[in-house]
C-alpha cells in the first residue's frame, strides 16, 4: 500500500527489525507492531461482518495505554480502511460515551488494562467489542485465524484517518476528522523541519488524545523508522532518570507541554541539590539530546529561562492545535526568540512603551500559509507569509489580528458538525484559529485565545497571557490564570487567579505594590482569587471560561 498519502504503516516493511517502541513491557520492533497490527485488523473486520475487508467510512474508538498497543489499534484501523479514534484514561466514563457516542463508532477496542471500563460501556451502547492481550503477548495477534488478506486500499489521501476531539478548553470538546493526507502533511512539515532520522530516540510521556501527542511525537519517529521510549504515566522522577540514563536506546528528543517542565524543575530544585549533580545533568542533556520542544500552550518565561540554566536547551517552542497540527514554530538552527519584546501602545492617549513577556512561536513551517487579519469590519490582512517570507502591510507590524491558517494539514472538517465547520472558515479558504497574535521583529507572537485571554478594559486590550507571565516572576507565586470578568465600569477587570506557593499568603494591595514595579499599570490586576490548586487538564490546559462561570456567576 504505498503511495503519497500512505499511512505510517506501510514503512514498517522497510525498518522490519529496528526497534519502534520501547515500553514497560518490553521492546516492540516496527515487524511486530506490523504483524499484531494485522492480526487486530482480521479481527475487527471479523466482528463487523465486513467481507470485501474496507471498512471505509467505518470510525473504530479505542482506549489503550501509553504503549505500543496504542499504535495497533491505531495501525489496525487504518488497514481496514477505517477511521481511528482515539480515547483517553482520564476521560470519565460520561465523557468516554460522549466521544463514543457523538463520533457514531461502530465498534470499541480496549488495551488490557481497560477492558473493566470499556466492555460495560460496549455493552450498554450496543457495540461490538475487542480486548486486546496484555501488550507483552501483543504478537498472540498474529494467530487470528480471520486474518485476511489487505483490501489493497489505494486512495489513501482523501480517506478519514482520525477524528480527534479537541481539549475543550473553550466549550465542548469537537471531534476534529483528518483526512490520511491531512496527517501525510503534519508529519513531512514537521519531519523536515525538526530535523527527524532514524536514529532519533524520543521519551513519550504526553497523553496520545492529541496531536501533540500523536503527530509529533510518535508518527514522526514511526515514518522515519526512529524509535519511541514510551512511559506509562507521566513522573518526573522517571523522566529524569530516562534523560539521564546511559543506556540504549539513548533519549535524544524530548517533547513536552509547559507544565511539564516546570514539574520536571520543581524536582530539579528538591532533588538535584549538589553541584555536583547539577553539572552533571546538564553535560549530559548538552551531550545527548539534540532537540527539546515545548508547546500546547504558551511557555512561561522563568520555565524557559530555568530550563536553560539547569539543561543547556533553549526548548523550541511551536504553535498548533487539532484542527491545523503544527503551524509556527522556531527554528532547528538558528537563534530561537525567547526573549521579552518592547511593545508601543499607541491606542493610548499618550503612547506608553511596556515590555511583553511573550515567548515568539516562530514561523510557518513548511506547506504552512498563515495570515494576521483585523477583527474589525475592515478584515485588513495585517501580514501573510509561508516558511520562507512574510510580508506586512506598511505601517502594520506589531499590530493584533486572528492567526488564520491555510494549507495540506489543515482538518476537513468538525465531524458531524457543518455549521461549526462552515463558520471556522474564511469563503476563501482560511481556518481561524480563534488566536490573536502579532507579528514583529520578523516571527509571530501568540497572544492568546480572543475570546477569553484578550481582555478588553477601559480601552485596552489586555494579553492575559502577558499578564500572567509577569505574575510568575512574583516569587510566591506557583501558577496563574488571568481572566476578565465582568465589570460595569471597565468591561472587563484584569483578574489572577492565583495558585501561591505553599505558607505564603498575599492580599490584593500587596500584588498590587509589586506589580506596579513591573508591569504597565493597566494590566495591573485589579481582582485576586486565590485557588489551592490550579485546575489543569492533562495537556497541562485551563478551561478559563469554567473558572470565569465558577469565580464570576452572572
Ligand atoms: P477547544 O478547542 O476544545 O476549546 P483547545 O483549543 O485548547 O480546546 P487544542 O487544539 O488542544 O484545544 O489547543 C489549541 C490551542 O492551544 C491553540 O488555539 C492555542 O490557543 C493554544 N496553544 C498551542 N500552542 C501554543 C503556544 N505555543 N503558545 C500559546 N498558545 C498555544
Ligand atoms: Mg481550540
Amino acid at each position: 500500500a504505498a503511495g503519497d498519502s500512505a499511512p505510517v504503516f506501510s514503512r514498517a516493511q522497510v525498518y522490519r527489525d529496528k526497534l519502534a517502541i520501547v515500553d514497560d513491557s518490553g521492546s516492540h520492533s516496527y515487524r511486530d507492531l506490523y504483524g499484531s497490527s494485522r492480526g487486530l485488523a482480521g479481527r475487527i473486520k471479523a466482528a463487523l461482518d465486513c467481507p470485501s475487508g474496507d471498512l471505509q467510512g467505518k470510525r473504530i474508538s479505542f482506549l489503550c495505554a501509553n504503549d505500543a498497543s496504542y499504535t495497533v489499534a491505531q495501525w489496525a484501523s487504518w488497514m481496514c480502511g477505517g477511521t481511528a479514534v482515539p480515547l483517553y484514561r482520564e476521560h470519565p466514563p460520561s465523557e468516554l460515551e460522549y466521544i463514543i457516542s457523538d463520533s457514531q463508532s461502530s465498534l470499541l477496542v480496549a488495551g488490557q488494562p481497560y477492558a473493566d471500563t470499556m466492555e460495560p460501556l460496549a455493552h450498554r451502547l450496543g457495540l461490538p467489542y475487542l480486548q486486546l492481550p496484555p501488550t507483552s503477548s501483543l504478537s498472540s495477534l498474529l494467530e487470528t485465524p480471520e486474518n485476511q488478506p489487505e483490501p489493497g486500499i489505494t486512495d489513501w489521501a482523501q480517506r478519514p484517518a482520525m477524528i480527534i476531539y479537541t481539549s475543550g478548553t473553550t466549550g465542548r470538546p469537537k471531534g476534529v476528522l483528518h483526512t490520511h493526507s491531512n496527517i501525510q502533511a503534519m508529519v513531512q512539515g514537521l519531519v523536515s523541519e525538526w530535523g527527524w532520522s532514524r536514529d532519533d530516540v524520543i521519551l513519550h510521556t504526553l497523553p496520545l488524545h492529541h496531536v501533540h501527542g500523536i503527530v509529533n511525537k510518535l508518527l514522526c519517529p514511526l515514518w522515519v523508522g526512529a524509535t519511541t521510549v514510551m512511559l506509562p504515566t507521566f513522573q518526573p522522577q522517571k523522566v529524569w532518570e530516562v534523560l539521564l540514563s546511559s543506556k540504549a536506546p539513548m533519549v535524544n528528543v524530548f517533547m513536552a507541554v509547559p507544565t511539564i517542565y516546570s514539574k520536571l524543575i520543581q524536582h530539579y530544585e528538591q532533588h538535584f541539590t549538589q553541584p555536583r549533580v547539577q553539572d552533571f545533568v546538564r553535560a549530559a542533556c548538552k551531550e545527548r539530546i539534540r532537540l527539546m520542544v515545548s508547546g500546547s500552550s504558551a511557555l512561561p518565561q522563568p520555565t524557559l529561562l530555568r530550563w536553560e540554566e539547569i539543561t543547556g536547551h533553549t526548548l523550541l517552542e511551536r504553535y498548533g492545535m487539532t484542527e491545523i497540527g503544527m503551524a509556527l514554530s522556531n527554528p532547528l538552527k538558528g537563534p530561537r526568540i525567547p526573549g521579552t519584546h518592547t511593545h508601543t501602545h499607541t491606542h493610548t492617549h499618550t503612547p506608553l512603551t511596556t515590555t511583553i513577556f511573550l515567548c515568539a512561536v516562530g514561523v510557518p513551517l513548511p506547506g504552512v500559509e498563515v495570515r494576521i487579519v483585523m477583527t474589525n469590519a475592515t478584515s485588513t490582512t495585517i501580514a501573510e507569509g509561508n516558511s520562507r517570507e512574510t510580508q506586512v502591510r506598511p505601517g502594520l507590524e506589531g499590530k493584533e489580528g486572528e492567526l488564520m491558517v491555510r494549507g495540506d494539514q489543515v482538518f476537513t472538517e468538525y465531524w458531524n458538525k457543518p455549521e461549526a465547520t462552515r463558520e471556522s472558515f474564511t469563503e476563501d479558504g482560511w481556518f481561524k484559529t480563534g488566536d490573536t497574535a502579532v507579528y514583529k521583529n520578523g516571527v509571530y507572537w501568540i497572544m492568546g485565545r480572543t475570546s477569553v485571554d484578550i481582555i478588553k478594559s477601559g480601552g485596552y486590550k489586555i494579553s492575559a497571557l502577558e499578564v500572567e507571565r509577569h505574575l510568575l516572576a512574583h516569587p510566591d507565586i506557583t501558577d496563574v490564570a488571568v481572566i476578565g470578568a465582568r465589570d460595569a465600569t471597565w468591561g472587563q477587570k484584569v483578574t489572577a487567579v492565583v495558585q501561591l506557593k505553599r505558607g505564603r499568603s498575599m492580599t490584593l494591595s500587596e500584588l498590587k505594590t509589586w506589580a506596579r514595579e513591573h508591569m504597565a499599570p493597566y494590566t495591573i490586576p485589579t481582582g485576586l482569587v486565590l485557588v489551592e490548586e490550579m485546575p489543569r487538564n492533562q495537556m497541562g490546559k485551563v478551561n478559563k471560561k469554567d473558572l470565569l462561570k465558577h469565580f464570576f456567576p452572572s
